[in-house]
């Protein structure tokens, strides 16, 4: 049985994990919307050492696609700063999203980008480039751009974070995904399970509980079993302990 957590706050990750039911968790180390560094608490600390695999999201302001120099660099510099910090927690991966260009410029300097990252970062952990929902010039919406951003990422090191409702949202079709995404990519190292409170291709990243959006959950069955990879849930809170049974369950 593959692990099964759940996204918690970082107060207490145990506390909420056991709550939950869950083998697993992801967090954020400090203000998932800010600049300032990783921050540990107390509660995020005693992970180390507890039989729970442990997931750290990266903040979404970092963009390391972006042409923008002043958004741009400090985003490598946050991003080097996590996953030191999610190496030292033991972390089995640091799940950030691929970014994306400003209209008018070329995706291709996206890639580029992304491809001087991992020339420059040491990674003791793997980096998951996760896939977004929304945006007309992100680097990790649609398969035809992932394509290319693994072309960029030839014969470097990355994982990737499969979420299910930013590819409904984003305007793929979760059927046989994650084959078409394994043959892109290689690999599949974390499933976001995930329902979209949004119809398919409206670009809107908002989740939802596995019973209760607009996708129908034998699809997202479906695809953690062709993922075989762990699985963390990002849906409301009050409905986590329940998704992760049903997952239980059902897989
Ligand atoms: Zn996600």
């Amino acid at each position: 049985m593959v692990r099964i957590g759940a996204h918690v706050d970082q107060d207490d990750p145990l506390a909420h994990a056991a709550a939950r039911g869950a083998d697993a968790v992801q967090f954020f180390l400090g203000d998932p919307q800010g600049w300032k560094g990783p921050v540990v608490s107390e509660g995020a600390a005693l992970t180390t050492a507890a039989d729970v695999d442990v997931y750290i999201h990266a903040p979404y302001v970092i963009n390391v696609a972006t042409a923008n120099n002043r958004i741009r660099i400090p985003s490598r510099k946050l991003l080097s700063q996590h996953l030191t910090a999610a190496a030292e927690l033991g972390a089995k991966g640091l799940v950030v999203h691929g970014g994306h260009v400003n209209a008018g410029d070329d995706p291709q300097i996206g890639f580029d980008n992304w491809r001087k990252v991992f020339e420059r970062m040491e990674c003791p952990i793997p980096v998951l480039i996760e896939n977004t929902a929304g945006g007309g010039n992100a680097m990790a919406r649609k398969l035809e751009r992932i394509a290319r951003l693994w072309d960029a990422l030839d014969g470097l090191d990355v994982g990737f974070c499969l979420d299910t409702c930013h590819a409904h949202a984003g305007g793929e079709d979760l059927v046989d995904l994650v084959e078409r995404v394994q043959a892109i990519t290689g690999r599949i190292d974390l499933v976001h399970c995930n329902n979209s409170r949004d119809a398919f291709d409206s670009g809107a990243d908002r989740h939802a509980n596995l019973g209760s959006g607009q996708i129908d959950p034998e699809l997202i069955l479906a695809v953690c079993r062709a993922a075989g990879a762990p699985i963390i849930v990002e849906t409301p809170g009050d409905g986590q302990g329940d998704d992760i049974a049903f997952l239980r369950k059902n897989l």
